[in-house]
Order: structure tokens, then C-alpha cells, then sequence
């Protein structure tokens, strides 16, 4: 198995390739982000430092994508993965934050090589919504073949409408969909999984899941969302009500955690509701677990094996 940017390492399973990082951690774009966190910010707001939701999971010889919101190409492109190479993508909902850089993927991974179907899996909806993207892209997916002879293979899609349970079995890998709860965003998964004796679990986007914690027993790293609010702004918003209310306090986490006992958390998908610090997170989830958790970087890989370790991209 080869782990991004580290060397060999059998045990190991996971690497992120984005989403997670907070601005605080960046410095310069403090201000700006701050400004945007006043507005309303969540993970839609396009910010340089933390693109859209998606990690790569990669074991047994695989590469499998989950999610795949904005960047996902670029970001696939700094770690040296070619886009040609990934085995599967998995989606948690269909959320567009969360789906956006498919278009990328799908095309721009067959014009630089994937002579291969792009293979999809996500909850009820995704395989309508790949049929619906192929033919949006008709013009171009006619045009270069005739034009300048790209292969056409490569130019489709395998998508597949999945439920909870085993959903994909391959080189040892073994990938769990799971329902979690997204307000009226359903249905909405999470997913673990397992490989070599080892597990990571994630958590889609979700408010406080009996389920995911019952999915999520033994996993050796749960990566999960987090939902950060000003009592003033929710007080103020219906709205920000409604976004928090889909979504987990750290606290909360801390309580999943504490019921899961990973030996690594891990925060991603930062959701900032008002005049809220992201550095303030890990804090407020020791209120309610002592273990180990860390914030979720764009870039950061993971290793999962007799050690879980934790390689941030340097600022
Ligand atoms: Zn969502
Ligand atoms: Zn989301």
C-alpha cells in the first residue's frame, strides 16, 4: 500500500486529501474569513486555504474518493494522485458543496487518461443525477473523440443508488454505508472502512448519531463534522437554526467519541455559524472526551497502523 507523500507502510489506510482546515491555522486570511464567518459562513463559502469536502482513502492498493466537493482535482493534483488512478468515488448526500468537482473529475480525468468508466456510489438520487450530468456534457463528450481523437472510453459513468450495509468488497478493502441524520436531507450516509484489521469511519454530514456510533465501534480513527454556533446568531436566525440543527456541536462530538473511543478524532467539514473561532473546537470537545482529536487540514494525511499518525502540510 502507498500512503501520500510517506513512504510505504502496510498497516497503514487513510489520507485526507482536504477539507477541514480552519483559517486561524492559516494566518493571513484571518480577516477575511472572519468577515465571512459573520455572513453566514459554512462549507459552501469558497475560501483558498479549505476546499470543498472530499477524502481519499487509499488501502490494499486502492484509491477511493469520498466526496468530492470543490478542487478536488487540484487538490488531487498537489499529492501526486492521478485522477485516472481513482478506483471509486463514494458520496455521502447530495449536498452541492459536496458534489461540485465531479464535473472536474469526470472529464478532466478522462481527457488527461482514465479509459475507464468513473464509477459512482452514493445514496438514492446519485444515479439520476450522474445520467443528468453525462448528458450536460453531451457537447464536449461527442466533440473530441471526432475532433481530436481522445478515446472515447473513459467519457461515461457506473453509478449505482446504494443503501446501508456492505457496499463494495475489493483487495481486501471492505466499504460500510450507514445512515446518518442530515435534517430532511435523506437519505444521508456515513461510511467505514476496513482493512488489514484496521478501520476509519466517517461521518458524512450529520446531527447526533445513534447510528454512526453504532457503526463506528472499534474504528481506530473517526473523522467527524462539527457545527460551531454564536448563541447570538442562532437566537437571530431561523435560518442558522435550521443549518445548526443538521449539524453536530463539539460537544456533542466529544460524546460520540467518548461512546466510539477511537484512538484518533479527527474534526472535518468546520461548520462557523457567527462570531466563532474554529481554534476554540478541540476545547469544547474535551468538555466531554479526554482523547486525542485533531482539526482537520486540507492536505493532511493519516496514517492508520501500529501508530495513527498525523502529517500536516507545512504552512
Ligand atoms: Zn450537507
Ligand atoms: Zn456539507
Amino acid at each position: 500500500m502507498r500512503l501520500i507523500g510517506t513512504a510505504p507502510d502496510k498497516a497503514s489506510i487513510l489520507s485526507f486529501v482536504m477539507d477541514g482546515v480552519h483559517p486561524h491555522d492559516i494566518g493571513t486570511i484571518v480577516d477575511r474569513e472572519g468577515i465571512a464567518i459573520r455572513t453566514g459562513h459554512h462549507c459552501a463559502q469558497p475560501v483558498m486555504e479549505r476546499f470543498g469536502p472530499s477524502t481519499l482513502v487509499e488501502a490494499g492498493g486502492q484509491k477511493i474518493l469520498f466526496d468530492c466537493g470543490r478542487g478536488t482535482v487540484l487538490r488531487l493534483q498537489q499529492l501526486g494522485i492521478s485522477w485516472s488512478d481513482l478506483d471509486a468515488l463514494f458520496l455521502t448526500h447530495l449536498h452541492s458543496d459536496h458534489i461540485v468537482g465531479i464535473p472536474d473529475l469526470f472529464l478532466t480525468g478522462w481527457l488527461l487518461g482514465r479509459r475507464v468508466p468513473l464509477r459512482v456510489w452514493g445514496p438514492e438520487g446519485t444515479q439520476a443525477m450522474m445520467t443528468r450530468l453525462v448528458e450536460a456534457f453531451q457537447f464536449d463528450i461527442r466533440i473530441r473523440p471526432q475532433d481530436d481523437l481522445t478515446p472515447p472510453e473513459g467519457a461515461s459513468v457506473v453509478a449505482k443508488d446504494i443503501t446501508q450495509g456492505v457496499v463494495y468488497e475489493d483487495s481486501g478493502i471492505k466499504v460500510t454505508a450507514f445512515d446518518v441524520h442530515h435534517g430532511r436531507v435523506k437519505p444521508a450516509l456515513g461510511y467505514r472502512v476496513d482493512y488489514a484489521g484496521r478501520s476509519v469511519v466517517l461521518s458524512g454530514d450529520t446531527s447526533f448519531s445513534e447510528n454512526l456510533i453504532r457503526f463506528a465501534q472499534g474504528a481506530d480513527v473517526l473523522i467527524h463534522e462539527v457545527c460551531l454556533a454564536d448563541p447570538k446568531t442562532l437566537k437571530a436566525s431561523e435560518h442558522e437554526r435550521r443549518v445548526m440543527a443538521h449539524h453536530t456541536s463539539p460537544e456533542r462530538a466529544g460524546e460520540v467519541f467518548a461512546r466510539v473511543k477511537p484512538r484518533l478524532a479527527v474534526f472535518s467539514h468546520i461548520v462557523l455559524l457567527g462570531d466563532v473561532h474554529a481554534s476554540d473546537i478541540v476545547a469544547l470537545a474535551h468538555k466531554t472526551y479526554a482523547g486525542r482529536v485533531e482539526m482537520g487540514q486540507d492536505l493532511m494525511v493519516i496514517e492508520v497502523g501500529d501508530r495513527v499518525t498525523v502529517n500536516r502540510r507545512p504552512k
